[in-house]
């Protein structure tokens, strides 16, 4: 066994509560978040995704991604999470950061394609020769973090039908078949990441909320393959995305009820995921669809709309709990957010982690 198991469970027997019989109490409605954070501006340009380094020289940018990680990681403590992040400061998007590391994946050619369904148009690199990982990607990052907090930690990297949907192809010509080839370089991963003493690795799949045919046909699939023998918590995380225009604007024309989940939801309940993160803060989305999980899976409840500028109350955020409360049990919830918060100007970020942790803290006194 490997020091950083000692360390994990250790931090797990001091953490757990002890009831007046002496016995063992989990402590339930943990808070967590769905990964991204605000980049301080010395880092990235601000409240934009994809946005630019502020810093050319590579070493002195490895200093300022770390130093920001601490941040990120001192602000969700402040407020109270269970489990953090390391807000992914060190990537500049969610699914582009782990490619680079990738052979068979070419940066400088980059295409404009229509993602999400053709949502919008995003400058996407292009794969041209069969892709494989050479070497550890995020491990360093993940050391890193895992040495600047006592608490849970969990890691992120997009889910392999989200990576297909960011890329152009001119190499495999069959989307399954690369999201396959990437389900097995993202297990590879995750299970050298979970040894490195992470405790739940979430894979982000809003892609899931775009094609929702081939979520049964192969994306559960290489999510499974994906999770494979990984020694710690799994999780996906299917949203509806960042608050930004395109995605509003397609929001605005989903309808009065959003079911994009009910088509979804049956077959994660049947894969080998332990914990799905969905959207319900400002969303139409029926709390009722959380029982098509049937009780298998913990259910990462959204509770913070990330698409406003102002802190949801605590009570606003006890609301959502409650309701999600009704179709699982608590043991099984942990309020977290819609989705990242990168785009978000970081005093309001940090007002919402402050909110989502009052807010669970308001129900747990309830139980
Ligand atoms: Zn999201």
């Amino acid at each position: 066994m490997k020091l950083s198991h000692y360390v994990n469970l250790l931090m797990k027997i001091t953490f757990k509560a002890t009831n007046d019989i002496g016995q063992e109490e989990k402590i339930m409605l943990k808070t967590t978040i769905s990964g991204s954070l605000p980049k301080p501006f010395w880092l990235a340009e601000p409240e934009v995704l994809w946005a630019k380094w502020s810093i050319e020289e590579v070493t002195r940018l490895e200093e300022a991604k770390r130093d920001a990680v601490r941040l990120a990681i001192s602000d969700q403590e402040q407020a109270g999470i269970d489990i953090v992040s390391d807000g992914e400061q060190s990537r500049q998007h969610f699914v582009h950061g782990i490619l680079e590391k990738i052979e068979g994946i070419d940066f400088l050619n980059k295409q404009r394609i229509g993602i999400r369904n053709d949502r919008y148009k995003a400058d996407c690199p292009t794969v041209i020769s069969k892709v494989q990982r050479s070497g550890p990607i995020h491990l360093s990052e993940v050391n890193f973090a895992r040495r600047q907090t006592k608490r849970d930690l969990k890691f992120t990297m997009p889910g392999p039908m989200t990576i297909v949907d960011t890329l152009a192809d001119n190499h495999y010509g069959d989307r399954a078949e690369l999201a396959m080839a990437f389900a097995s370089i993202l297990n590879l991963e995750a299970k050298e990441l979970a040894e490195a003493g992470v405790n739940v690795i979430q894979f982000d799949e809003p892609a899931f909320n775009v094609y929702l045919d081939e979520v049964s046909t192969w994306g559960v699939e290489a999510l499974n393959l994906a999770v494979e023998g990984v020694s710690c918590k799994t999780a996906v995380h299917v949203c509806y995305g960042y608050g930004i225009k395109a995605n509003l604007d397609w929001k605005a024309g989903l309808g009065e009820i959003w079911d994009q989940y009910n088509k979804i939801l049956p077959a994660l309940a049947s894969s080998n995921i332990d914990q799905v993160s969905l959207e319900f803060a400002g969303s139409r989305v029926p709390f009722e669809v959380i029982g098509l999980l049937e009780g298998k899976k913990d259910v990462l409840v959204g509770a913070i709309d990330v698409t406003t500028l102002e802190a949801e109350t605590p009570d606003q955020v006890a609301d959502v709990i409650r309701k999600s409360m009704e179709y699982v049990s608590p043991d099984k919830i942990y309020p977290c957010t819609n989705c990242g918060m990168v785009p978000l100007p970081r005093e309001v970020s940090r007002d919402k982690l402050i909110s989502l942790v009052k807010g669970a803290m308001i129900v747990r006194k309830e139980l």
